[in-house]
């Protein structure tokens, strides 16, 4: 299953924005970040002011983009969106922001792909709503100040940990995502099967919720597949039988777990003996940088218990032995 938002297909973006929540009180779980932030956007409409700029970060498929449309929905205001890499050269930004009305927000998916000149550009933007652009060149060029409209930048990020000091200190609200529980999940995959128009048992939705490695994005596309199952297998009504078949035959792992996660275990299991090994070590065996391995996929692993961080590395647990189907050999250790 694909959670990489870079390389959704058309259809599986169609399909999360049918299901996608649009209002607040639809968007599930993340509950003290949502209290916050329906007290920050009262404030800003009772003063009728932009709302602070909000950075959110976590992994993917956890409800950045979603959260980012209801904060505009709530706002009562439109949103721009745009990403990093696409935004090539500070004219570009000049373009965006100077369409923007009073109070709009601007969307920066993987805001931490920003080039270094349109970041710069960006601080002043942030912080004085106005842009210094340069027209002309050589013996012409001259810089011309442009007054924006008070805006909200929303910036997404599934790295914060490459984001500048500059950049974040300008974000006034920095909220993480965290991985949903099991209960919550579930709630969102009977929702999102209602807007299917798919009738769902419930012990069926909490099967595909406990394994959707805590992710929305996951638990949909999870819901979109088991739903083809139950629709030629059955009379298309999903149930904890038809849910297990699918999930067995999609090759979906009994905790959810990854075709990266599973690597990352055997890894350090078979390379490693089980650590404790750094973390670059660990990025060189299974290809990845270690930046994404340390804020995309290590924090689920840890915090199902099947790795955790010592002061000499990561060491995987008894657990992640049990679940790659690997005896634990132990050096003289307990
Ligand atoms: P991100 O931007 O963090 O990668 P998205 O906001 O695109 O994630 O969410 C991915 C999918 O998961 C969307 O289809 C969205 O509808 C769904 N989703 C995410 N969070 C929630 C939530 N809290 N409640 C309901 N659906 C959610």
């Amino acid at each position: 299953l694909n959670r990489d938002p870079m390389n959704l297909s058309a259809a599986e973006k169609e399909f999360e924005n049918a299901i996608r929540p649009a209002e607040i009180n639809d968007f599930s779980g993340q509950p003290q970040l949502i209290e916050n932030l329906v007290i920050f956007i009262k404030a800003a409409k009772l003063r009728g002011e932009a709302l602070d700029h909000i950075l959110f970060h976590g992994p993917p498929g956890l409800g950045k983009t979603t959260l980012s449309r209801i904060v505009a929905n709530e706002l009562g205001v439109n949103i721009k969106e745009t990403s990093g890499p696409v935004i090539e050269k500070p004219g570009d930004l000049a373009g965006l922001l100077t369409n923007l009305q009073p109070n709009d927000v601007l969307f920066i998916d993987e805001i931490h792909r920003l080039s270094t000149v349109v970041e710069e550009y960006l601080y002043a933007a942030m912080e004085d709503f106005r842009i210094d652009i340069m027209i002309d060149s050589g013996p012409n060029a001259r810089s011309v100040q442009i007054n924006l409209n008070p805006f909200t930048l929303v910036g997404a990020t599934t790295r914060s940990g490459l984001l500048t000091a500059p950049l974040l200190s300008r974000f006034g609200i920095k909220s993480r995502l965290e991985y949903y529980q099991a209960e919550t999940l579930q709630k969102i995959i009977e929702r999102s099967a209602a807007i299917l128009n798919t009738a769902i048992k419930t012990d069926a939705a909490f099967e595909i919720a406990r394994r959707s490695r805590g992710t929305p994005r996951i638990a949909n596309g999870l819901l979109r597949r088991v739903r083809d199952f139950a629709q030629v297998l059955n009379d298309g009504t999903i149930d904890l039988g038809i849910t297990q078949h699918a999930l067995k035959a999609l090759n979906v792992d009994e905790h959810g777990l990854d075709e990266m996660d599973n690597r990352i275990l055997l890894a350090i299991i078979d390379k490693f003996k089980g650590g404790p090994v750094g973390l670059t070590t660990i990025a060189t065996a299974v290809g990845e940088e270690a930046g994404t391995l340390e804020e995309v996929y290590e924090p689920f692993l840890i915090q199902e218990g099947f790795l955790q961080r010592t002061p000499r590395g990561r060491e995987v647990t008894a657990k992640a032995y049990l679940h790659t189907n690997r005896t634990q050999i132990r050096d003289g250790r307990q």
